[in-house]
């Protein structure tokens, strides 16, 4: 890489709270995958192939489709194979490649499926903008299949288990996800090469209160269960030790 091009991106990274951590660690083909989509930001789309189908976790950003075809193929699958899409939150950077998936099933907790299908706005200063400047990126209700849910559910996806736990806060549903002793968070957390990890930013969220309260909780009703990583949608992964839990989930 050239000096230039390699400063511009260190920068980026810093600045911009880009570039992936950790994420070789959950990589696992070709039963699982995680490619990040608009570099810098690093949004990431994660793919699964179960006994009961493939699924995904979060639809990426800018370059999402040719992203979610990159993973799916590490699985052995294509957009048509994808049965299940589950989202973390339906913030414009998580769902742009919806339309390459119009006939799966669309879990996500009852108070984001009117943020996802458009039907109200999202209360974060950076999506009021968003909205503003780039329009709708969602679906209009009716255009793909949403499944709610309306608190901690359990999905039985053949010989795994897909754990949701609901995290209100960064938006009105967002939602945790413990798949495969990965657990992914969404955006309840936060980190930067700069700022290391913490919460959620504010100008990105609808409730900084209610996002660490979800958090908070979210360690006593993850306790049971065995949790190797912890992933923002940003594709950062942490070691998910006491200690990490002890610092950040408070
Ligand atoms: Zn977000």
């Amino acid at each position: 890489m050239p000096f230039r091009r390699f400063a511009l991106t260190a920068l980026a990274c810093t600045l911009l709270a880009g570039c992936t951590l950790n994420l070789a660690r959950i990589q696992d083909p070709p039963r699982a995958a995680a490619v990040p989509t608009a570099f810098p930001w690093e949004s990431m789309v994660y793919v699964a192939r179960t006994d009961a189908g493939v699924l995904v976790l979060d639809l990426g950003w800018y370059g999402s489709a040719g992203a979610l075809r990159k993973a799916l193929g590490k699985v052995g699958a294509a957009p048509a194979d994808v049965t299940d899409v589950f989202l973390t939150h339906s913030h414009r950077d998580h769902i742009a490649a919806w339309r390459q998936v119009p006939r799966a099933r669309f879990h996500m907790l009852d108070s984001e499926a009117p943020l996802f299908t458009g039907v109200e706005r999202h209360r974060d200063i950076a999506s009021r903008v968003g909205q503003a400047v780039l329009g709708n990126p969602a679906p209009w209700p009716g255009e793909v299949d949403v499944r709610p849910f309306a608190h901690d559910t359990v999905f039985v996806l053949g010989r795994d288990t897909l754990r949701a736990f609901v995290i209100p806060g960064h938006t009105a549903g967002s939602t945790a996800y413990l798949f495969r002793r990965v657990l992914f968070v969404g955006d309840a957390l936060f980190h930067s090469a700069l700022l290391g990890w913490g919460p959620a930013k504010r100008i990105f969220t609808a409730s900084g209160k209610l996002n660490r309260a979800g958090l908070a909780s979210l360690r006593l009703r993850v306790h049971p269960f065995p949790v190797a990583w912890v992933c923002t949608a940003h594709a950062k992964c942490a070691a998910a030790d006491s200690a990490f839990f002890d610092r950040e989930f408070r």
